[in-house]
C-alpha cells in the first residue's frame, strides 16, 4: 500500500532550466525542486500562487491565463488562479504532482513547452526581489507536535529533573492545538509578548513583557485532501494527505510557558506568533531524500499497530539538514554577518510526519486542506544540533557567545532569527527550502 519510490523525469539530475540561476549547483530552487508559495507584486493587492525557480518565480496566475496549464483541466487551472494554495490542497496530491510535472516541462530547457514558455517570460516570470511572500494557505487549524525525543528529554530535564520523559512519550505522538490566527508570513517582525510569569517562587506572579523569548526550529507539513469527521486516516494512506513541508518558527516565551503549562499544556506562551517559511517543498520533490524512520533504541516499545507500517518504517523519514542563524542589532550595526547557532537533521525525529497525521486523525478528527502540522523543535543528540535557545544555552546556565561579544540566553529585541533547510545526497540534485526569517521587536507599551 505504501508507495515505494516514485522517482520520475522531474527528478533527473541532468535537467536544466532556461532560467539560468536555477542551474547553479548551490541553488535552493533548481528545476528538480519547484516548491509552491503565495506572493504579491509590489504594485497590486491580489495574491498569486507561485513556483520558485532559481532566483525567479513562475507566476501561476499569469501562466494559467496564458494557457500553460490548460491541459490539466479546468479544476486545476482555476486552482492555480486562486488567492491561496487551498484550492490546490483541496484537489490533493495527485493534482499537485501533475502541476509540478507540468511546471518542470515549462521551465525546462529543450522541451516544446519550455520554448513556448520562454517567449512568455516577461509575462509569467517575476524576480523574487520584486515581490512579498505571504502565508501560503488559509490555515484553518494549526497543531504543533513534540516529535523530537532529544528535545523532549532536554526540556523535560529542565522542568522536571526527576522525570524528564513522561511515560506516554514513546507511545503517543504528543501535540497541542495551536493558534492559526497568529501564523505570520516570512519576514514579519515579531513583537515580544506580554504575559504572566512568576520569576520569584515565593511571591505572586507578575504581568509584563516576557524575558525568556525563544525560537523553535521546526518543520511544518501542509495537509491536503480531507477526511470526513469520524473517519480516520490509515497510516499506509497518510502520505497522500501531506502536500509538502516548509520551515516553521514556533516562537515561544519560556517564562510564560513554565508558569502556565500545567495541567493543560501551552497556551499564551506560544500563540503570539508562528512564522511560516515562504516555500512549501512538495513530497514529490522530496522523494529522492526519503529515509528510514528513526531507529528506536533497543528496549523502546514498537509503535502501536495503527502507527506501525512497514512502508513508513522503511521510508517515513526525510533527509533534511536544518540550521539556525542569528544576527543581533549590534551585529547589524557593525556589519557582522549572521552567525550559525546550530545545525541539526530532521532524521533525528522520533515520530514520522505520517505517524503524526495518522495519530491526529485516529480519534476521527477531520483534517482539512490547509491545516498545518508542526513537527516540534528539531533537536538531535549533539549539543550543536539543539533547535532552541532554551536547550542551546541550558536554560541560561551556558549563554551562547555572539561574534559581537554579546551573549544570549534568550532572544533580545532587534535579534533576527534565520532558519535554513536543504536536502543533498550523492547522484541527486540538491534542493532547499529557502529561508524563514523573523526579527524580534520590543513589547508594545501596555498597561501593567
Ligand atoms: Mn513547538
Amino acid at each position: 500500500m505504501n508507495p515505494t519510490s516514485k522517482l520520475d523525469e522531474s527528478h533527473d539530475p541532468a535537467l536544466r532550466s532556461w532560467i539560468g540561476s536555477a542551474n547553479d549547483s548551490a541553488a535552493d530552487f533548481p528545476i528538480q525542486n519547484l516548491p509552491f508559495g503565495v506572493f504579491r507584486h509590489d504594485f497590486e493587492e491580489r495574491p498569486r500562487v507561485g513556483i520558485a525557480i532559481g532566483d525567479q518565480v513562475l507566476d501561476c496566475l499569469a501562466a494559467a491565463r496564458a494557457g500553460c496549464f490548460a491541459a490539466l483541466g479546468p479544476l486545476v487551472d482555476d486552482a492555480l488562479q486562486s488567492w491561496s494554495l487551498n484550492a490546490l490542497l483541496a484537489l490533493g496530491r495527485g493534482d499537485a504532482r501533475a502541476v509540478r510535472l507540468a511546471a518542470s516541462r515549462l521551465l525546462r530547457r529543450g522541451t516544446p513547452e519550455g520554448r513556448r514558455a520562454q517567449t512568455l517570460r516577461e509575462t509569467i516570470i517575476v524576480g523574487m526581489d520584486h515581490l512579498s511572500m505571504l502565508v501560503p494557505a488559509e490555515i484553518g487549524d494549526y497543531t504543533d507536535f513534540y516529535a523530537s525525543l532529544y528535545h523532549a528529554t532536554n526540556v523535560g530535564a529542565m522542568f522536571r529533573p526527576d522525570a524528564p520523559l513522561l511515560p506516554n512519550y514513546k507511545y503517543v505522538p504528543i501535540g497541542y492545538h495551536g493558534r492559526a490566527s497568529s501564523i505570520v508570513a516570512n519576514g514579519t517582525p515579531v513583537r515580544r509578548p506580554r504575559g504572566q510569569t512568576r520569576p520569584d517562587a515565593n511571591a505572586p506572579p507578575v504581568y509584563g513583557p516576557a524575558k525568556s523569548l525563544d525560537y523553535e526550529l521546526e518543520v511544518g507539513a501542509f495537509v491536503c485532501g480531507e477526511n470526513a469527521i469520524g473517519e480516520t486516516v490509515p497510516i499506509a494512506r497518510a502520505e497522500e494527505r501531506i502536500f509538502g513541508l516548509c520551515l516553521l518558527n514556533d516562537w515561544s516565551a519560556r517564562d510564560m510557558q513554565s508558569w502556565e503549562y500545567q495541567p493543560l499544556g501551552p497556551f499564551l506562551a506560544k500563540s503570539f506568533a508562528t512564522t511560516v517559511g515562504p516555500w512549501v517543498v512538495t513530497l514529490d520533490a522530496l522523494e529522492p531524500f526519503r529515509t528510514a524512520a528513526f531507529a528506536r533504541p533497543m528496549g523502546d516499545p514498537a509503535p502501536l499497530p495503527y502507527l506501525n507500517d512497514p512502508g513508513d518504517q522503511l521510508r517515513g523519514g526525510f533527509g533534511i539538514t536544518l540550521e539556525v542563524w542569528l544576527r543581533s542589532e549590534t551585529m547589524r550595526a557593525a556589519e557582522i554577518p549572521a552567525v550559525r547557532l546550530s545545525r541539526g537533521s530532521f532524521g533525528s525525529m522520533y515520530w514520522t510526519v505520517t505517524q503524526l497525521l495518522t495519530h491526529h486523525s485516529s480519534n476521527g478528527c477531520n483534517l482539512r486542506p490547509g491545516d498545518l502540522l508542526g513537527s516540534g523543535t528539531v533537536s538531535g543528540p549533539e549539543k550543536g544540533s539543539r533547535g532552541c535557545l532554551l536547550e542551546l544555552a541550558s536554560r541560561g546556565a551556558e549563554p551562547v557567545q555572539l561574534p559581537s561579544g554579546e551573549q544570549r540566553s534568550f532572544l533580545a529585541d532587534g535579534d533576527e532569527v534565520i532558519f535554513r533547510g536543504w536536502c543533498e545526497r550523492d547522484g541527486v540534485t540538491r534542493i532547499g527550502f529557502g529561508e524563514c526569517r523573523g526579527e524580534v521587536r520590543a513589547a508594545s507599551p501596555g498597561v501593567e
